[in-house]
């Protein structure tokens, strides 16, 4: 099998059975955002504690690129530190707008790598990403005031 075919049955994956679709009982934390671009909308939300992210659940509408980088986001940063956190934002965003390649710790996510060469669906692998970053930026912004 070609390492395409490959790629585009994990994007396929993850979009028929999305993880953690679906809404938290309790959330800390709730962020959305949309791609006009595509019509992509994604609904995030998450439950920190002791500055990591326990639990985590997303709802939206939107082409395949955007459910499975959402599906696959919310696998690879739960019960990780938000130090973790951001760093794993660093590197899918490095690899998706700067060709980065040093993305072993990514996983699945590298299947996402082949939309670099396709500006207009960068925006919709990194609509959810957005949506975390900013949410979290709220949140320790809340944080440093309470
Ligand atoms: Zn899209």
């Amino acid at each position: 099998m070609e390492l395409d075919e490959i790629y585009k049955e994990v994007i396929l994956e993850h979009y028929n059975k999305p993880k953690n679709f679906g809404k938290l009982e309790q959330s800390d934390l709730v962020s959305e955002g949309m791609n006009p671009l595509c019509g992509d909308e994604i609904y995030l939300e998450l439950a920190i504690s002791d500055g990591r992210i326990k639990d985590v659940r997303f709802t939206g509408t939107g082409c395949s690129i955007s459910r499975a980088s959402a599906s696959m986001m919310t696998e690879i940063i739960k019960d990780k530190s938000l130090e973790e956190v951001e760093n794993i934002i660093k590197k899918f965003k490095g690899m998706l707008l700067e060709n980065r390649d040093d993305v072993e710790e990514l996983g699945d996510l590298k299947a996402l790598k082949g939309v670099r060469v396709i500006p207009v669906r960068i925006k919709c692998a990194i609509l959810s990403w957005d949506v975390l970053e900013q949410g979290l930026k709220e949140y320790m912004e809340r944080k440093k005031s309470e």
